[in-house]
């Protein structure tokens, strides 16, 4: 199967890593010039949590217009705010019968891929599986493997029974990613959505890690805010997720956590952040269906007033 990973940072370059492994012809693509280059110069890197790694032989391009040719699959693995100028370049590569699968976090993404690919070949899930970006042409892949456990779940964007789905998920599943093809697909989205949303946005405008934010009686109720409006706009969407279960989710990941989240990260490097697929989601969910978001609105406003004035901050 050719597949081509677009984005090849943290997440694409690890699953790239593990597909290139099992003998998948895989091309990685990323428009920074310098990790590529060393790639394909050097190899990838890629330990599993903190190893002394496996060096990879996998070829690297700037552009998918410099792969020249269509393939069989394409992963999108950008930050949600690349998502649209990535897909909208990557037209070359995708013939009539390539399917499209986006395991990125945050609700959203599919849409504004199906916007611009057939949306009967566009794939959407999520995982637990997770990455951290070394250095240049170095990759760590800390996923935790929980025995009986599915690190994926994936599912068609537009329900049909296409069986090319089942071959994908075999082949992420023998890649070491253990996927289901899973009709809860989307509730497992929105469960990982509620973790990110009471994390993210959070610990970004608060400049706290995780643990100190959950242990503060003003996070820990800040949290349980969130995540009432996020169940809320899941279940009148028709998504029987349930407030007891991610509250309990959030608890068990986030009390001894010193971890600063990707969007703190973000702030910390003047970058952008995927508010939109995160908090924002919930805010453009929740009008679509008629449920206030008003935490969730504060949030995503504050986010991006940030975001919009980093060159001000006074520290
Ligand atoms: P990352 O920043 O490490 O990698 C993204 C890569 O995309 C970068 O190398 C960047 O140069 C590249 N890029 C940006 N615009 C591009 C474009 N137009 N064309 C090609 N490449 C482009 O991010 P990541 O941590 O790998 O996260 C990717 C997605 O996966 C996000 O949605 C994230 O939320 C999600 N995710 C991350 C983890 C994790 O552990 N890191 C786990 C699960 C899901």
């Amino acid at each position: 199967m050719k597949i081509a990973i677009i984005g090849a940072g943290a997440m694409g370059a690890m699953t790239g890593g593990r597909l290139a492994k099992l003998g998948s012809e895989v091309t990685l693509i990323d428009v920074w010039k310098e990790h590529i280059d060393k790639i394909n110069s050097q190899g990838l890197l890629l330990r599993y949590k903190g190893d002394s790694g496996e060096n990879i032989k996998i070829r690297g391009v700037y552009s998918a217009e410099e792969l020249g040719e269509t393939v069989d699959l394409v992963i999108v693995f950008v930050k949600g705010i690349y998502t649209e100028e990535a897909i909208k370049a990557a037209k070359s590569i995708i013939g009539p019968t390539t399917y499209v699968i986006t395991l990125q976090n945050g609700v959203g993404n599919a849409d504004i891929i199906a916007q611009h690919v057939n949306p009967a070949f566009v794939i959407i899930g999520t995982t637990t599986s997770s990455a951290t970006l070394i250095n240049v042409g170095e990759i760590n892949d800390t996923t935790e493997v929980v025995n009986g456990q599915y690190t994926s779940h994936i599912t068609p964007y537009i329900k049909n029974d296409n069986e090319k789905i089942l071959d994908i998920a075999d082949l992420f599943t023998r890649a070491g990613i253990s996927t289901e093809v899973s009709k809860d697909a989307e509730l497992a989205i929105w469960e990982k959505l509620a973790v990110n949303c009471c994390a993210n946005a959070t610990c970004m405008v608060t400049r706290l890690d995780l643990g100190t934010f959950s242990n503060d009686e003003n996070g820990f109720h800040l949290q349980d805010k969130i995540l009432m409006e996020l169940v809320n706009v899941a279940q009148v969407k028709g998504i029987p997720l349930n407030y007891t279960k991610v509250r309990e989710s959030v608890k068990k990941v986030f009390l001894n956590s010193t971890h600063h989240p990707s969007m703190a990260q973000d702030a910390y490097k003047k970058a952008r952040t995927e508010i939109e697929t995160i908090t924002g989601a919930v805010v453009r969910e929740g009008k679509r269906v008629s449920v206030a978001t008003p935490v969730n609105e504060t949030l995503y406003h504050l986010v991006r007033c940030v975001e919009n004035n980093y060159e001000k901050l006074w520290y």
